[in-house]
Formats: structure tokens, sequence, C-alpha cells
């Protein structure tokens, strides 16, 4: 789903997938990145030169079959295996995937974040993500509603799903929320989901069928992280200590267990308050402000991640080893191999992950306590 701006892109996988600049600019709305996966899928069809269209509203059919090709191009068995492949199902399938291996990663770690918040299996859309030819109906009752439940969620075990129209939550009403300029209104009400406490049940009220219901959800606490599968062509994944990114064609090729490596690396920029240290210790935003002397102080939060990940996993249930196997992997090279004269190249990724392993989780499993990492929290970097 779509996020806020995000001015500070520090933490990418890769050194740089090339994305920063243009998925800042270009990620505000639903309908943005419907229209940019279109645009995407027919440049790629234009790429492989079959039938290019001067349209700029590409049919569904076109789209369909330059979605169809796209993945082929990028050589997966994608999402969208169907005769008739629908982009807007395939992103939906993508953000419901990244939604369930996050939540479990966000609650597992809930212990080493300090900013926490409840974790409710929710997907939520709002209706200024989208054009008005393009909006689903259920915006015709309310301007928030549910795009997804991930399965045996709070939000599932409540009955909540896909359509519901949301009024209320946690005694705030909804339509009182009021994001700021250029915010959809779905970080908004994010927010306000964030901002309620764990510890006691979640009140949500909501509108279905013209009948209005309320449950009380008990939602486990988790790191406080938004997280969105976004559009953009490159292979990419980002955090700026809120919003974890990570791009479709990323999540396209990536198994479950990748999947879970890749947004464990983001997830622990955030736990280690990277955007916070950077910025006070005077390393400039955006994308230039990467290279030069940063390029040292990015090194350092890089290398800090990647060995914070394999605690984050193995907290989670997953075996760390695939972390280092990400990285050694076909798919971990093709997103970490760019540039890496400034970041460690892959294969020393994995060996430095791989003593990590072996110094602190010589069993290959948690409950991990990173005190080691964790310290560096209140470390600052020092200024140049
Ligand atoms: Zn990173």
């Amino acid at each position: 789903m779509t996020g806020p701006k995000v001015p500070f892109p520090c933490a990418k996988l890769s050194l740089y997938a090339a994305a920063s600049r243009e998925s800042s600019r270009s990620r505000n709305s639903r309908n943005g990145r419907i229209a940019q996966l279109v645009e995407q899928l027919t440049l790629n069809q234009r790429v492989l030169g079959s039938s290019p269209s001067a349209s700029t509203k590409p049919s569904l059919k076109f789209v369909l079959l330059a979605l169809a090709l796209a993945i082929s191009l990028l050589g997966i068995s994608g999402p969208v295996r169907a005769q008739e492949p629908d982009p807007y199902a395939a992103l939906s399938a993508q953000d419901l995937r990244l939604a369930q291996i996050a939540e479990r990663l966000l609650t597992a770690n809930a212990h080493l974040c300090r900013s926490q918040m409840p974790v409710t299996g929710l997907i939520i859309h709002s209706y200024d993500q989208y054009s008005d030819d393009t909006r689903p109906p259920e915006f015709g009752n309310g301007t928030v509603a549910v795009a997804n439940v991930v399965p045996n969620s709070p939000a599932a075990l409540s009955g909540l799903r896909r359509g519901d129209v949301l009024l209320e939550i946690g005694g705030a009403l909804l339509s009182e929320v009021s994001p700021p300029e250029e915010v959809p209104l779905r970080d908004a009400v994010f927010d306000v989901i964030a901002g309620q406490s764990a510890q006691e049940p979640l009140s949500v009220s909501y509108l279905r069928a013209d009948q209005s219901l309320l449950v009380d959800m008990d939602a486990p606490t988790g790191c406080l992280a938004l997280f969105e599968i976004t559009t953009e062509k490159s292979l990419a994944a980002r955090s700026d200590g809120r919003v974890i990114q990570i791009s479709y064609p990323l999540a396209a090729i990536a198994t479950d267990e990748q999947l879970a490596a890749i947004f464990a690396h983001e997830l622990a920029h955030s736990v280690l308050e990277h955007r916070a240290r950077l910025s006070a210790a005077g390393v400039r935003k955006g994308f230039f402000g990467e290279f030069g002397r940063n390029q040292q102080r990015n090194r350092q939060v890089e290398v800090e991640a990647d060995r914070l990940m394999v605690h984050l996993l193995s907290n989670a249930g997953y075996d760390p080893q695939i972390a280092p196997a990400f990285f050694r992997s076909s798919q971990g090279r093709r997103v970490t191999g760019a540039l890496s004269f400034v970041y460690p190249s892959p294969t020393s990724r994995a060996e430095m992950i791989e003593q990590e392993i072996e110094r602190y989780l010589p069993l290959r499993e948690g409950p991990s306590w990173p005190g080691h990492l964790l310290a560096l929290r209140d470390q600052p970097f020092t200024k140049d």
C-alpha cells in the first residue's frame, strides 16, 4: 500500500537500486500505484518488442498481457498464472503476503523495540488513494475501508473482512481524522491505530451492508512500523524508520523466506533507530547524501542491520540461516550487487552474518536478546 513521503531513504537493502529519487516522488496514491504498474508493464512489453500501444490508458486486456509478460521477463513464477491475471489482484496478493510475514516479525520482536503499536492484521485503504473511476464501491459508505485481513489475525478472529467500512477505532471517529497535505487518509488512520495501547482491547466499529457493528479485539503488541508494497520498477527495499517499503518486482521474485529476510533487514534499521542516529550525526538526507563522507556511516548501519536481522528472524521462529542464504542467492545478488564498492559484497555480507549466527545463535533459534547490538542505539555516530 502507499505511504507518506519518505524524505530519507537511508536504508535500501541494496546500496542503490536507483529507485530512491523516483520512488519518493511518486507513490502517494493507490491510483498512482496502479498507473505506475501499468506504465512499468507497458515499458516491459515494449522492451520485449511485442505489440506496443500508443494509448496512455491501455486496455485491461493489454495490461494483463503485459503483466504476464513482465513476470516471465523476470523469470519467475509470480502470483499471476491464471488465464486472466489481474494486476490489482496481483498487488493485493503481495500486500497480504507481506503483511503475514511482517506482522509475525513485528510481534515476535516487540520487546526489542522502543516504539510499539497494537498489531491487528488489518490492511486498510482510504478513498483518497483512488481516482473516481477506480474507487471500490464500499467507499460510497465511508472514507476508510478494510482492503484485506491477515488470516488468523485479531481482525480475522473478530470477524472483520474485506469491504467493511471503518467508522471508529479506539474511540476515535475516523470522519474527524484529517491527514497532512499530500498524505493519504489511510496513513493518518494508521497513526490512530499505532497510538492505541496494546494492553487494552482495541474497539473497532464498522459498517457492513448498512449495518453498524462493533468489536473489541485483543491485538498483541508489536514494533511500530507501517509497511507497503510499492510499484516502482526496481528491485528495492528501504526503511525510513517509520515506513518499510518493498517493491513489487522484488516481492514477486522472493520466496517467503527471502521476503522475511528482506523485511527483517529493514525492520532492523527501525529497531536500531538508524534514521534518528544518522540525522543526529548530520548525515544529509536523500539520495546524494549517501555519497562522500557519509559512505562510512551508511556502510556501518548496513552492517548493523545485517547482524541484527538474524536475531529478529530467529525470534519469529525462522531459521536465521535464511539471511546469509538470501545474500548468496541469485535474488540476493541481484538486489545487493550494484555499487558494491561502497557496501560489502553480498558474499562478505553472508560471511559476516554467518559469524553473527555462530557467535550469538549457535542453536539457530530464539529467544534472542541481542543486547550487544541494541546498545548501539544509545551510541551516537561521531560528527565529521
Ligand atoms: Zn539496509
